[in-house]
């Protein structure tokens, strides 16, 4: 009989991942360490340190994802679709725009809000009969032989003991389990701290969503349902954080947001509280150790400059999705490790290609070098006159290419 799937961790990548797995009949056990809130509220947004303050800006191919899963209603209550990316840097000329229309597609994928994705996640996770979801429970051993994983875990006093033959491990970029496997990382630390926020402008977003390289860092303004919200996420050179955050600091960071950012958005009227996320990348030497796969942060973290990390992470879902249902089409046991390993094998391309543009967009634009600064002008002005890179650069940003 095919024994549940063991996945530890469940911020936004386990949650979709044993949702996606529920709905191919696969059952799962799903274990994260903080406790989620009660549910009998529906109004009240829960708090969860994966679905934070922050919002995502969802590829196409992710928004499928989840139509497929047959939740994309409910997460659209709380998204707005890109129609316009613009991409400038501060003080030079150049400039490039794509434009949804042109590009003959319905949109560039949607933006969300992390707390309802989050809810609606956990919504449907826990009306979910081939889920059991254990939470507040802290998984603190991990072992394995050729049959099986081992994993012991920590509630308040109590021990659990549990196993399977496939352990999915979507437990972040510090990744208990990698560590536990032995799984080395290759890390790089940008020195730099996302701030992250809402602010209202004065004009209407109009589904415009904005990257501006500014000497202060890379600065994203996303389009947020109600016309006039905008996402920030505005990532600063580390130790210079405290400058932005508090509620004794709005209106310099509203100033600092103006200067940089002239008047494309109107008026920079009304912040929200600034939170503030540590930048680093951090790559897994494997994501594949016997029974055990790597997921989510636990395998990659990005740099969020260009918003693909958790569109990666649900792509990677979706591949382990189809390895694993082919193999429940012949055998019980869904944790053979050729399965798992060829499932590495086949997401390396993609994964490299996303991290490689991801880390190449903040050195390139994080380096004051005047020739460069030539070269990227150069580059976004280049953007509107070469045929064939625009529908290209869409689709790799849409995450359809992969
Ligand atoms: C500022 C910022 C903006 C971003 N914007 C975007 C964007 O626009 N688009 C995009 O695609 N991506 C974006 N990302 C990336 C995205 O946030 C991540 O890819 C995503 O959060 C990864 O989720 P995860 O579930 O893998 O990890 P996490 O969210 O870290 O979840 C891991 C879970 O595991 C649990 N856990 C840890 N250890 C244990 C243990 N021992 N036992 C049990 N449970 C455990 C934790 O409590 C946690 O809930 C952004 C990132 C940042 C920092």
């Amino acid at each position: 009989m095919q024994q549940p799937v063991i996945i530890v961790g469940g911020g936004m990548v386990g949650l979709s991942l044993a949702l996606m797995l529920a709905k191919a009949k696969i059952a799962v056990k799903l274990l994260e360490a903080i406790r989620y809130p009660e549910y009998q509220d529906t109004n009240s947004i829960p708090y969860h340190s994966s679905f934070d303050a922050r919002n995502s800006a969802l590829s196409r191919r992710s928004v499928q994802i989840y139509q497929h899963l047959g939740i994309w209603d409910a997460l659209q209550q709380h998204a707005t679709p890109i129609l316009q990316v613009h991409i400038t840097e501060q003080g030079s000329f150049g400039k490039a725009r794509l434009i949804a229309e042109q590009e003959q597609v319905e949109s560039f994928g949607q933006v969300i809000e992390n707390a309802w994705l989050g809810r609606v996640l956990l919504q449907q996770v826990h009306q979910q009969p081939l889920i059991e979801l254990i939470d507040g429970v802290t998984v603190t051993k991990l072992t394995q032989d050729d049959a099986q994983v081992y994993i012991e875990a920590e509630r308040n006093q109590e021990q659990l003991t549990l196993r399977s033959q496939l352990l999915i491990a979507a437990d972040g970029r510090d990744s208990f389990c990698r560590k536990a496997l032995g799984v080395g990382v290759d890390e790089h630390d940008y020195q730099q701290m996302a701030i992250v926020t809402t602010v209202q402008t004065s004009k209407p977003h109009q589904h415009v969503g904005f990257e501006r390289f500014s000497p202060l860092g890379p600065l994203a303004l996303l389009p947020l349902p109600g016309e006039y919200r905008r996402s920030v996420v505005w990532p600063v050179t580390k130790g210079t954080e405290q400058e932005w955050l508090g509620a004794e600091n709005d209106q310099h960071f509203l100033d600092a947001l103006q200067q940089t950012f002239g008047d494309r958005a109107g008026r920079f009227e009304k912040t929200g509280q600034r939170f503030c996320f540590p930048l680093a990348q951090v790559l897994a030497h494997r994501q594949a150790v016997g029974r055990v796969v790597l997921m989510g942060n636990a395998a990659h973290t990005l740099h969020p400059v260009a918003g693909q990390g958790f569109n990666l992470c649900l792509r990677d879902a979706d591949v382990l999705l189809r390895f694993l249902t082919q193999q429940q089409s012949i055998s019980d046991d869904l944790g053979q490790p050729e399965i798992l390993t060829a499932y590495e094998k086949a997401r390396l391309p993609d994964q490299q290609r996303v991290i490689k543009f991801c880390d190449g967009v903040v050195r390139g634009f994080s380096n004051n070098n005047p020739l460069l600064k030539i070269v990227r002008n150069t580059g976004l002005l280049a953007f509107d006159f070469i045929p064939g890179i625009k529908p290209f650069v869409a689709n790799y940003a849409m995450g359809l290419k992969a």
